[in-house]
């Protein structure tokens, strides 16, 4: 079996086996998802996510099935006229396009994947809620912290929310600079796919119970009454919030997860820097996402590479969309191993 670098889904944690096993043993895989126990599981594994990412207390935690279908869950419940996405890239497109089909007159703010947009330019007159895309997963790049409390300072009266499907449990997140974030697990979180997760401030919830939005099986109204009592509003995927449980239980604080990652980033800057052949699609260090690595190569080189790393037991990512053929990208989440990385490493070194 191949080490998979691909930006997500991507190496699961390596004590998955042995937890679906256990998940057997217990009955987890044949639980009643209104049951005690699994209410009890339900409850841990929020108290958990909320101490090791450090997210607020006082915010909410949905199980979804995967981050697309949090971006529709928003759409639906969260928007009534319009909705305003501010995107580099193909992932940030997807949210904006998803949502324009049901919310026609959201608009959109493209930027260049090599700057961060001013944050005194963020000022929104209309809208009900801002759409930022923290981790763009398409072109490896990242809006920082600082931007999104930026945005949510200027914005007051405006809802804020990130896709944060491939950084979320990778690198530290400042939870109270906005109102819903968004991600699944087959990212960060070393996890299969399968399970998405919305992180919710008690604004959001507020505005979840005005707009109160019932037409869906997955209306924010009808998750938020049944969150109430740690449930779902249909039969969710257990094992994979057992799983959930188990992994951040073994997991350190995610200030000491964001210390690896960033270490780790440094090592491929200093590889890539330092490779004839390589070199990072985006040049401005300010902007490079610390947990998908994005470089690009000349044609020739990415001919061979695949193949290349596959006969010594590496999946690498492929270019997104039209960055197919001039990019690669690799994986710098927590579940990936040192030696793993060394060992990619010394194959792109000997091409
Ligand atoms: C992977 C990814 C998604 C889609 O996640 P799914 O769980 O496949 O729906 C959305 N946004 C970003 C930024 C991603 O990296």
């Amino acid at each position: 079996m191949s080490v998979s670098f691909y930006p997500g889904p991507s190496r699961v944690e390596d004590k998955i086996p042995a937890y679906v096993k256990d998940a057997f043993k217990e009955g987890i895989l044949s639980m009643n998802h209104r049951s005690p126990e699994f209410v009890a599981i339900c409850k841990t594994t929020v108290g958990l996510l909320k101490q090791k990412l450090s997210i607020p207390k006082d915010y909410t935690i949905f199980f979804t099935s995967s981050a697309t279908e949090c971006w529709e869950i928003l759409a639906q419940s969260l928007v009534t006229k319009e909705s305003i996405h501010l995107y580099n890239g193909a992932f940030g497109e997807k949210w904006f396009t998803y949502t324009q089909k049901l919310h026609p007159h959201s608009t959109r703010i493209e930027y260049d994947q090599e700057i961060i947009p001013e944050i005194d330019s963020m000022v929104f007159k209309s809208g009900e809620m801002i759409c930022l895309t923290q981790n763009e997963t398409s072109n490896g790049t990242q809006l920082p912290n600082s931007f999104i409390k930026g945005v949510q300072k200027n914005n007051p009266k405006h809802l804020i929310a990130v896709d944060a499907t491939s950084s979320m449990a990778g690198i530290r997140l400042d939870f109270a600079a906005a109102d819903i974030w968004l991600a699944s697990v087959q990212k960060c979180f070393g996890m299969p796919a399968g399970l998405g997760l919305i992180v919710a401030s008690p604004k959001a919830i507020q505005k979840i119970r005005v707009v109160n939005e019932t037409q869906h099986y997955n209306s924010l109204t009808l998750m938020d009454q049944m969150m109430l009592s740690w449930q779902t509003s249909f039969t969710p995927n257990v094992m994979a919030i057992y799983l959930l449980m188990r992994i951040m239980r073994d997991r350190p604080s995610i200030a000491e997860v964001n210390k690896q990652t960033v270490k780790r980033y440094q090592a491929w800057k200093e590889f890539i820097d330092h490779s004839a052949e390589l070199r990072f699609l985006v040049e401005n260090q300010k902007v490079r996402s610390h947990t998908v690595i994005t470089i690009a190569a000349s044609e020739a080189f990415m001919g061979t590479l695949k193949s290349k790393a596959r006969a010594k037991g590496f999946l690498i990512g492929e270019g997104y969309g039209a960055l197919k053929k001039s990019t690669f990208r690799l994986a710098n989440f927590p579940a990936l191993k040192e030696k793993e990385i060394k060992g990619l490493m010394k194959v792109l070194k000997r091409f």
